[in-house]
């Protein structure tokens, strides 16, 4: 199975995930937007940094 970046942290995952708004909420998708500002839903994300801005920023 192919492998591929992840467009966040450029780390050589072995999944990206898509549809984020169907696994989480808007909030991640604005976190992610902040820190990457052309980055778009279509180009998924890996679960590491899906956890990542999961954990952050919300407390
Ligand atoms: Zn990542």
């Amino acid at each position: 199975m192919a492998k591929s970046r992840c467009p966040l942290c450029n780390e050589i995952v072995e999944e990206l995930r898509y549809q984020l708004h169907l696994l989480s909420d808007a909030y991640l998708i604005q976190q992610i937007m902040t820190e990457h500002p052309e980055w778009v839903e279509e180009d998924g994300a890996c679960p590491m940094c899906i956890e990542r801005l999961r954990s952050t920023g919300r407390a």
